[in-house]
């Protein structure tokens, strides 16, 4: 099985941790691995897996652009983000279930203990919360860049407030009117 990036260097058998094995480019330090493989791994470790941390911890990441072929299958791989705290995408093919790590995603991922959620990573569900979160947090440096991070957090903790109370409605009208006491 080759490198669907170096294309001519054959992949070696490796393990990624543990029992998960997978094949390992030593050209260019990508990871092929095989969606029983995982599972294998998945089944008898579903103990270990925990939450992602809520950290921002990667080693660099050169993420290759260029189209690559399913070293199994020959099907276009396709590339998915995995979380919105890594700036990177893998490849999956959507036949064999194989995914593609360049150098270091694996170990990024797993830096953030979401190896044991690969499986979700290709579902709607994930890719859907995704880009919410996206969207949101997108949404969130625009206000922030509009009122000033001091203000945005003032405005936020006061409309939190305001939404719990049974007279929202009274107190947004009152905060909206320009003079609330004129008659
Ligand atoms: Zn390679
Ligand atoms: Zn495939």
């Amino acid at each position: 099985m080759k490198c669907p990036i170096c294309k001519d260097v054959f992949l070696e058998k490796t393990s990624l941790i543990d029992e998960l094995y997978a094949y390992f480019c030593k050209s260019c330090g990508g990871n092929w691995m095989r969606y029983e493989d995982y599972w294998k791994w998945h089944t008898s470790n579903s103990n270990l897996i925990c939450k992602p941390f809520n950290i921002k911890n990667y080693l660099p990441v050169n993420d290759t652009v260029q189209a690559k072929i399913c070293p199994d299958c020959g099907r276009i791989l396709i590339k998915y983000r995995v979380d919105n705290r890594l700036d990177f995408y893998v490849e999956h093919c959507g036949n064999c279930n194989g995914v593609w790590f360049d150098k270091n995603e694996w170990d990024n991922i797993k830096l953030n203990n979401l190896h044991g959620q690969i499986h979700n990573f290709f579902t709607r569900p994930w890719q859907k919360r995704i880009r919410e979160e996206a969207a949101r947090e997108n949404l969130q440096d625009k206000y922030i860049k509009k009122f000033g991070r001091w203000d945005y957090e003032r405005l936020k903790e006061m409309r939190e407030w305001i939404y719990k109370k049974e007279t929202k409605n009274e107190m947004l009208s009152y905060l909206l009117d320009e003079d609330p006491y004129k008659i």
